[in-house]
């Protein structure tokens, strides 16, 4: 575990330096044009533990889109609202499929696999556009409360960019709505999802908001209760078994943490009962996780051997 904290920065910052011709292996998402205008070259580390220490380094403060780590925040706020009825219309199971597949929905007749696939994403944006009278306004300010922070926003140019380029989240909630499984009207749903992706935050910002999941659903900064004590241990499960998409499974074998990835590059990990890794740089493999991002999580997880299993 992390002992000292000085040593800590040094490590992260030999860790950026040995990255700095590595991103060059991946490629920056484009299906989404406004992303592709990220300079790929940036890149940032930051760890939050949950006794109050945050020690980061590199673009740890440069804002990007945080994209598919909105996800987990989407599920928590759905999982406080419906309660256990939410697993009738999503499962936890893991894809072993693009995170935007659509084959597998069809066979499984319009119920996703899991809330972290854009499927199952969409349904939890379904669960809050139904239920709140505003469900973007209420995330905004959900995540400005976790990010202790009344300045975060909205990137308009990512959600514009979303929406003319999201043909395929549509066929996703449409096929879903065909089977019964959306309740409210579908442009709401997918204003609603791509509201929630293109909020942009750092990778300090991201890593304290994410704080309760390393604590047992408590924010540890106010002892808020931001979602059960067994939801917390839920959703970390469906992170270590779904969240980096169909490299779920080589993320658990050679790193051992619940994690979340998004296609703006950024990867969050939990350490349960210490804190939050988060890490970002935009270029991506081929799975749409972030190369450098992986190759830093994976570097402090396993100097400072945090692996849960
Ligand atoms: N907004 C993106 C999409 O719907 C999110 C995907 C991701 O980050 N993996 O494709």
């Amino acid at each position: 575990m992390i002992k000292d904290i000085s040593d800590l920065t040094l490590k992260l910052k030999s860790m950026l330096s040995s990255q700095h011709s590595v991103y060059l292996k991946g490629s920056v998402a484009d299906y989404i044009p406004a992303l592709a205008t990220v300079p790929p070259q940036l890149m940032g580390v930051s760890v939050a533990t949950i006794d109050g220490h945050i020690v980061s380094s590199g673009d740890d403060q440069v804002p990007f889109s945080i994209q598919s780590i909105s996800k987990i925040f989407g599920l928590v706020m759905a999982m406080n609202r419906m309660g256990d009825s939410l697993w009738q219309r999503v499962r936890m199971e893991p894809s072993g499929q693009p995170f935007n597949s659509i084959i597998q929905l069809e066979w499984e007749k319009g119920i996703p696999r899991n809330p972290v696939i854009n499927a199952g994403a969409l349904l939890v944006a379904d669960v809050l556009a139904s239920h709140y009278s505003s469900s973007k306004l209420a995330f905004l300010s959900f995540m400005r409360q976790l990010a202790n922070d009344e300045s975060i926003q909205i990137d308009q140019n990512v959600y514009q960019s979303e929406l003319a380029h999201g043909n395929r989240n549509a066929a996703l909630a449409y096929l879903m709505k065909s089977f019964g499984n959306i309740e409210a009207e579908i442009p709401d749903v997918l204003s609603h999802y791509f509201t929630q992706c293109s909020i942009t935050m750092n990778c300090q910002q991201l890593a304290q908001s994410l704080l309760f999941l390393a604590n047992k659903g408590i924010d540890p900064r106010n002892n808020k209760v931001i979602c059960t004590r067994q939801d917390s241990h839920r959703i970390n499960a469906i992170l270590s078994t779904s969240g980096m998409y169909d490299q779920s499974g080589e993320f658990a074998f050679s790193v051992g943490l619940p994690a979340k990835s998004g296609v703006g590059g950024g990867i969050v990990a939990i350490i349960p009962n210490y804190g939050v890794i988060c890490a970002w740089s935009p270029p991506l493999n081929k799975f749409g996780n972030s190369v450098v991002g992986m190759n830093l999580i994976s570097g402090i997880a396993n100097e400072l051997g945090l692996s849960i299993y």
